[in-house]
């Protein structure tokens, strides 16, 4: 089996917009780009106890603050000392838009200009955030905004944990976040240390103490890493983007099957599944004329029968710069029943911020396209 590289270990393709200017001001460091260790000792040079370490990063992980001034039981002095080291965040939101439905989605510029997405989705008891993981995306899926650049870069650990504070912040006090879907801008798991390391914040009892089981990792579908996930010992929910029931129909949506194919890919959520206990669900974005008949229902039941897996209809969101579109309602209730009576759990998912850009990635590409122009 052909592998792909793991783009933390590998260099990126563009890395020029990441590197400072010469004559740039010196970078400030996000105080969570700091590891506990790290913010411990500085504390420590400054002659601050050690048990501060721990009462930041508490106001900054679970409390709805904006800047260390208002860390009200910290001494003056080490408040003004934090804020003349560090910064606050490790982006800036410079756009926010909010839906008819209450969802709201920003875009987050980093501090070497990039820019990427979060979204958060609101529900009768449920509140949904989604995070990015990288600078576009190489994975270049013919249907989604995200890829249709590139991919510039990773996102460090703190700039994919920091989204989901940002829009806790946002959020009523009366609300808390119940869902993390990693399912931004980005292929989680090529840029696997970052997630693990933010995944890894996201569920520390003394970080934001989000349960493994409230946090689904979505990916185009890379075998060894999703051993490696396997292994990890946590139990986070698998979504697969899948898309087409064959390979030869899954290579002209997501090119990258080609080096990879779907039997793969089904052993290792097999693999999952066994490690896990979780049960695998498979995304399946609905493209009208493409990969939405009757025929590739029948395939998609045969190639999933016996296995736990739930499959995922999304409807494609419309993406200004392609001309695909999402099937009409009949064709993808007709879609749906297949599966169903063919015994596979399925569902549609429900279109939330309609009324904003909210196909993934497409919010990014208008700002970037305004800027050029
Ligand atoms: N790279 C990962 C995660 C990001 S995409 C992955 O491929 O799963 C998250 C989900 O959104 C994927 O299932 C993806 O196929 C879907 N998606 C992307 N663009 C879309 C669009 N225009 N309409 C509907 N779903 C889309």
């Amino acid at each position: 089996m052909k592998t792909l590289p793991d783009s933390q270990n590998t260099p990126l393709p563009i890395l020029d917009a990441v590197a400072p200017a010469v004559t740039a001001a010196p970078v400030q460091r996000a105080v969570l780009e700091l590891s506990f260790q790290e913010l411990q000792d500085w504390l420590r040079e400054r002659g601050y106890p050690t048990f501060r370490t721990q009462q930041i990063r508490r106001w900054l992980i679970q409390r709805r603050i904006t800047s260390f001034e208002q860390m009200s039981d910290l001494p003056a002095a080490l408040r003004q000392q934090l804020h003349e080291q560090f910064r606050f965040c490790s982006f800036q939101t410079v756009g926010h838009q909010v839906a008819s439905d209450r969802t709201e989605k920003l875009l987050l510029r980093l501090q070497d200009g990039e820019l990427v997405e979060c979204v958060l989705m609101r529900d009768p008891g449920r509140r949904t955030v989604c995070i990015s993981t990288q600078v576009g995306c190489a994975m270049g899926c013919v249907f989604c905004a995200s890829g249709l650049r590139g991919v510039k870069r990773n996102l460090t650990p703190a700039e994919i944990f920091e989204q989901v504070l940002v829009l806790h912040r946002l959020m009523a006090d009366d609300e808390k976040i119940t869902n993390v879907v990693v399912m931004g801008i980005g292929e989680p798991l090529a840029n696997y240390r970052s997630l693990m390391a933010a995944l890894e914040l996201l569920t520390a009892e003394d970080g934001f103490g989000l349960g493994a089981r409230r946090i689904t990792v979505s990916t185009v579908g890379l075998p060894e890493k999703i051993r490696e996930f396997a292994r990890s010992g946590q139990q986070y929910n698998l979504a697969v983007s899948l898309h087409a029931p064959n390979d030869a129909l899954r290579t002209e949506i997501v090119p990258v099957n080609r080096n990879i194919g779907i039997q793969e890919i089904l052993d290792a959520a097999e693999e999952y599944h066994q490690h896990t206990g979780r049960r695998i669900s498979w995304e399946y974005v609905l493209l009208s004329g493409i990969n939405d008949q009757p025929r590739h229902a029948e395939e998609l039941a045969t190639l999933l029968r016996g296995r736990t897996a739930h499959v995922n209809l999304i409807p494609m969101n419309g993406v200004s710069e392609l001309v695909m579109t999402a099937p009409r309602e009949p064709q993808t209730q007709q879609f749906l029943e297949i599966l169903v009576r063919r015994g596979i759990p399925a569902t549609v998912r429900k279109r939330k911020g309609a009324d904003i850009d909210a196909a993934c990635g497409q919010l990014r590409l208008n700002r970037e396209d305004s800027k050029s122009t």
